[in-house]
C-alpha cells in the first residue's frame, strides 16, 4: 500500500510541472498565432487598401516581382489538349474584355488592366506559356490607353504567339467585330445602384 502511494506521489510529481510545460508552450504558440494571423490580417488590409478603386496607386511595383524575374509561379503543361483548352478560354476572356473595355479609360481603370495583365503572365496557369507572355511583355508592354489600343495590342500579341506556334495570322482590323457582344458602346461602368427597373428601360 505504502509502495503504490509513494508511485502515485511520483507520478504525480513529474505529471504536475509537464502539465504546466505544455500549457506555457501551448499559450506561446497561441501567442505567435495571434502574431502571424495580426500580420496576416494587416497585409490583407493593405492590400484591399490598394484595391480600393479611388486609389491610384493600383500598379504593381517592379523591384515587388524581382524573386519572381524570369520564373511562372505554375509548372510546365505537359498535357497538350488542356494545354490547348486553357488557352481558347483565356483568350476569349481577353479578347471579349478588350472589345467591352471603356474608349475613355481613367487612370484607375488603366492601372487595374495593367495590374490584370501582369498578374496573369506570372499566375498562367501553363508555366512555359507564362514566360513566353512575361518576355513578350517587356519587349511590347500592355497599350491601355483606350479600347481600340487594348483591342490592337492584344491582337498582336495573340499573333506573336500564332506565329511562334505556326498558326494562321489573324487579320486585327476585324477584331472588334469578331468580340463585340452588341451591347452597345455606352454599358461600361456598371453600377448595382443604378439597376433599377426604371433606368434599365430608359437604357435599353
Ligand atoms: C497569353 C497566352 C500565351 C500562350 N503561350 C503559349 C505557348 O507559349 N505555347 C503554347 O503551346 N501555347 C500557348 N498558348 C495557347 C495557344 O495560344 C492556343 O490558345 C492553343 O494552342 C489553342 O489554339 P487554337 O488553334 O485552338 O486557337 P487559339 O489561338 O486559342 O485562338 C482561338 C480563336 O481565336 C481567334 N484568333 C486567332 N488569332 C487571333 C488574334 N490574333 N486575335 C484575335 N483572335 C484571334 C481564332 O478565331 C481562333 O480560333 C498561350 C495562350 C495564351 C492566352
Amino acid at each position: 500500500m505504502l509502495r503504490t502511494t509513494r508511485i502515485l506521489i511520483l507520478l504525480l510529481l513529474i505529471a504536475i510541472p509537464t502539465t504546466i510545460i505544455t500549457l506555457v508552450k501551448l499559450n506561446k504558440t497561441g501567442e505567435l498565432y495571434d502574431k502571424q494571423m495580426g500580420v496576416l490580417s494587416n497585409q490583407i488590409g493593405t492590400k484591399r487598401l490598394n484595391s480600393d478603386p479611388n486609389s491610384k496607386n493600383l500598379s504593381i511595383p517592379k523591384d515587388a516581382l524581382a524573386d519572381l524575374e524570369g520564373k511562372a509561379v505554375m509548372g510546365k503543361l505537359v498535357n497538350e489538349t488542356l494545354r490547348a483548352d486553357l488557352g481558347r478560354s483565356t483568350w476569349y476572356v481577353l479578347h471579349v474584355m478588350a472589345s467591352r473595355y471603356p474608349k475613355d479609360p481613367t487612370e484607375t481603370e488603366k492601372a487595374l488592366a495593367d495590374t490584370f495583365i501582369t498578374s496573369l503572365s506570372f499566375l498562367y496557369p501553363c508555366g512555359d506559356c507564362a514566360i513566353h507572355f512575361q518576355r513578350h511583355l517587356k519587349k511590347n508592354p500592355a497599350q491601355l490607353s483606350s479600347r481600340n489600343d487594348f483591342e490592337q495590342w492584344l491582337c498582336a500579341l495573340h499573333n506573336v504567339v500564332n506565329k511562334f506556334l505556326k498558326k494562321p495570322i489573324f487579320d486585327c482590323s476585324t477584331v472588334h467585330d469578331k468580340y463585340d457582344c452588341g451591347c452597345g458602346p455606352d454599358l461600361v461602368r456598371y453600377d448595382p445602384s443604378e439597376d433599377t427597373p426604371a433606368n434599365r428601360d430608359i437604357k435599353l
